[in-house]
């Protein structure tokens, strides 16, 4: 039998709690119990892992990329997912849900098929909750990057085959005021798929009718999104304000440290509470590689740090973006989700407890999943993720094997 697994000598992050000088045993696949040292018994034929003062927490989730670590989710291929659960474990998380983009219906499905059959499959590191399927049922005003040559309306002809065939949809974000989308919502939340509002034009009252149908999320929030606007001199609210006042909305924010400034999270913070928002990388394939010069899907984009002054977060490298060649717009995140983490303590003021919490316990919960992963408890799955005081990964763990080690 396989031996017991002992991480010592940590400061445990639940993360709805911290324990000092903590102990987490592992045995198979899951946990078998944690605590501080003096009360949990280290069997003596476990391996065990002293890691030295650092943090050992849930493995972290991402339930929105397109790519990671040279690997895109959208191309169907199964060499393409392989790569980024081998690197996502490098950025600590143990679980993701590959996301596709507005494309047409027939890549779309091949990229699903894919991630049916690979999920099933073992894989060299984090795992595959299911997929993510962003588009291509969106708004032509606020379709941001996705491929407008491929946005359609949602039909039950095309939608209901696919949800059939592929029970590892598990999220679709589409604007739910397009006609069908409202049946559309109401299919989805009878399978138990999560609805989310993205790329979306909606007025507040349709955003309420959306809420009145099944959706019960909000996909990156104030990137493609309606926010309040004058319509024959009155001011209408979108889905901006709408996410921000109703308390039946769930979301998520990029928070790479470009996207949104640090005022803006802490106002989404401060509406939605950590339970309310999670962190999303919405990563491409170029994430993890470093600063450079990428081809992502044809398109020429450079990934560099540099940050105008305008901005509220100090050019300091490390925090990757990638943008269009001649510098106009991003062409993606390219963020990892420790750095997301990291960002939330130093530039947003949360507590690490709070920021961890963003990035395990809250998105586990949208995907109702946190009865087994998302926490450090006994009984769950060992998915956890241990890193330093600068929170950069050192160990990640995954279904209780070892699947990275800081070299
Ligand atoms: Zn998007």
């Amino acid at each position: 039998m396989k031996k017991m697994i002992a991480l010592k000598n940590g400061t445990i992050l639940t993360p709805l709690r911290k324990i000092y000088n903590g102990v987490v045993l592992v045995k198979g696949e899951t946990i078998k119990t944690l605590g501080p040292a003096d009360q949990v018994t280290i069997p003596p034929d476990a391996e065990v892992i002293d890691v030295r003062g650092a943090y050992i927490s849930p493995g972290f989730i991402d339930l929105h990329l397109h790519g990671a670590w040279g690997g895109d989710a959208t191309t169907g291929l199964e060499e393409d997912l392989r790569k980024m659960s081998e690197g996502l474990v490098r950025g600590g998380t143990t679980a993701f849900l590959p996301t596709t983009l507005s494309g047409p219906l027939t890549q779309i499905t091949k990229a699903t098929a894919c991630i049916q059959e690979t999920m099933a499959k073992k894989l060299p590191g984090a795992k595959i909750l299911g997929a993510h399927l962003e588009g291509p049922y969106f708004s032509m005003e606020q379709k941001g990057a996705q491929n407008p040559k491929y946005i359609i309306n949602p039909q039950p002809e095309d939608y209901l085959p696919l949800l059939e065939k592929y029970p590892c949809i598990k999220r679709v974000s589409a604007a739910p005021e397009l006609p069908g989308a409202l049946e559309l919502g109401q299919e989805l939340k009878r399978r138990g798929i999560v609805a989310a509002i993205a790329h979306s034009n909606a007025t507040y009252q349709e955003v309420l009718q959306a809420i009145e149908n099944g959706y019960t999320h909000v996909t990156h929030m104030y990137s493609g999104m309606s926010g309040v606007r004058r319509i024959q001199a009155y001011r209408v609210s979108g889905v901006v304000e709408a996410t921000l006042l109703l308390d039946e909305l769930t979301t998520e924010m990029i928070g790479d440290g470009h996207h949104l400034p640090p005022s803006l999270m802490r106002l989404i913070i401060k509406n939605k509470g950590v339970d309310g928002v999670c962190l999303v990388s919405d990563a491409m394939a170029a994430a993890g590689l470093g600063p450079g010069t990428y081809d992502l899907g044809g398109l020429e984009v450079v990934v560099e740090s540099a940050i105008p002054a305008v901005f509220e977060i100090p050019n300091e490298g490390r925090n990757y973006v990638a943008k269009l060649a001649d510098r106009s717009a991003f062409a993606a995140s390219v963020a990892t989700m420790d750095q997301l983490v990291r960002n939330m303590v130093k530039y947003v003021g949360l507590d690490i407890l709070d920021a961890v919490k963003l990035a395990t316990l809250t998105p586990a919960r949208f995907q109702h999943l946190e009865q087994e992963i998302g926490i450090l408890a006994a009984g769950k799955k060992a998915d956890i993720t241990v890193f330093d005081q600068e929170i950069v990964p050192q160990l990640t763990l995954v279904n209780g094997e070892i699947k990275y080690r800081a070299g």
